[in-house]
């Protein structure tokens, strides 16, 4: 089956909001195995609309939309879908009922506009909104789909979850997908591109390169009439990748290095100190996105550049001998942190992030890590902007942490 994304919005052709729904869609398609031909975008214009459905009629099975299903004169999607249809509106009082129903539970009475959501053509079937009162349409004629839902993000992707992707599911994919993500550090997206050059090339299973910010991920996704033997396409692939990049692979799916590193802290029964300077907090603030942090995250600071001689006893020697962002001057902190909070794991993190006098360039990061066993500093460089480079910090910190970890208490 071949489909196509319409996204609907005038603020879209201003480039005021990104288009992330058409992103989104364009990121499940493939996992039903349907084949994604065109995105097209079109401002809040009926006319336009109806000759951009005529446009996608024609070389698209499955059309998906999004936006334009508000209540207010803007809002066009289903009065296009209705004319492109030749069929009139009507309005379903059900539907009334239940949005009066929904405004009183917030005490509120319901604005006339918004029995413009009620509307239905006999084409259409209703598909629920339980986030929000515009409800998505699916109107079928001809061996073709229209899917109308609405722009918000959060309404469109349940929307999808619960019924729209299930429907397609059962209607059109005689295949089960499965599909499993792999996330790599340290490689660049070129050399991972590289390294997997003959799975990118494969048919079944796929494998697609994404680069985010905990680093390079390699989504491998198969096709095939049972689960099982999807599964068994993936695994082997997954296998064979880890074969060629070892180490690099720090988890899958929906790990994150954060919770990697909770988890093995927490059955180990160890416990971590951190101290930042240039990256203002960070890589405590990461960890402590982890529920029950608290039980091995004891300790994370903020130093000013200023401060490090009077607390870390980092003096001018020091500083001319390996300059301010060294591994050195990281493992200093490392160890300081972990000697005054008595820790199992001390990192030390410090970072250019303001052109300063020293000789090291904008995005140079150092990483300290202390523990019993002694201590390792890493040095690196990162481009982007203020924030990419504290992400990628903190993000490094973690993953060089993950390693010693790992080998460690040798567990994987
Ligand atoms: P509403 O009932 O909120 O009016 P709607 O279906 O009419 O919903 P729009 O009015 O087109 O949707 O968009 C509402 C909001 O949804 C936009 O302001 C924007 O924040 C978000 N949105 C719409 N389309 C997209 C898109 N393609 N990608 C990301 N966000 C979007
Ligand atoms: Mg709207």
């Amino acid at each position: 089956m071949k489909a196509e994304i319409i996204s609907i919005g005038t603020e879209l052709l201003l480039g005021e909001i990104t288009d992330t729904n058409a992103a989104y869609l364009a990121s499940q398609l493939p996992l039903l195995g349907i084949d994604l031909h065109f995105i097209s975008t079109v401002g809040d214009n009926k006319q336009r609309l109806i000759e951009t459905l005529n446009h996608a009629w024609q070389r698209s099975d499955i059309i998906i939309t999004t936006g334009g299903l508000g209540p207010t004169e803007d809002d066009i999607t289903r009065e296009a879908i209705a004319e492109f249809f030749h069929e009139p509106i009507t309005i379903d009082q059900s539907l009334v009922s239940q949005f009066k129903e929904l405004f009183n539970s917030f005490n509120m009475d319901m604005p006339e506009s918004n029995i413009k959501q009620a509307s239905v053509i006999p084409s259409v079937c209703i598909i629920a909104n339980p986030r929000g009162t515009a409800p998505g349409w699916w109107a079928e004629k001809d061996n073709h789909v229209i899917i109308a839902m609405p722009g918000p993000p959060g309404e469109m992707q349940q929307m999808w979850s619960n019924v729209v992707a299930p429907q397609l599911q059962d209607k059109y994919c005689h295949a089960i997908i499965y599909s499993k993500t792999l996330k790599t550090f340290s490689l660049s997206e070129a050399k991972v591109g590289e390294l997997t050059r003959a799975y990118l090339l494969a048919q079944n299973p796929t494998v697609g390169i994404y680069a985010k910010p905990d680093g390079i991920h390699l989504r491998i996704t198969a096709k095939a009439e049972t689960l099982s033997n999807a599964r068994e396409l993936v695994e082997k692939a997954a296998v064979e990748i880890h074969g060629i990049l070892g180490n690099y692979i720090w988890g899958s799916d929906s790990e994150t290095l954060e919770g990697i590193i909770a988890n093995l802290l927490t059955i180990n029964s160890m416990n971590l100190a951190v101290a930042e300077a240039g990256t203002g907090g960070i890589l405590a603030n990461t960890i402590t996105n982890i529920a029950e942090s608290s039980k091995f995250f004891k300790y994370g600071t903020v130093i000013n550049r200023g401060d490090l001689k009077r607390d870390y006893g980092i003096n001018d020697a020091i500083i001319k001998q390996y300059g301010v962002v060294s591994e050195e001057v990281a493992c200093i902190i490392a160890s300081a942190v972990r000697a005054k909070c008595d820790t199992s794991f001390g990192v030390g993190l410090i970072g250019v992030i303001e052109s300063d006098d020293s000789n090291n360039k904008l995005g140079t990061i150092a990483i300290g890590i202390a523990n019993n066993t002694g201590k390792r500093g890493f040095k690196k460089v990162y481009p982007g902007t203020r924030m990419q480079v504290k992400q990628r910090a903190a993000i490094s910190a973690l993953y060089e942490l993950k390693n010693i970890l790992t080998e460690e208490t040798k567990c994987t």
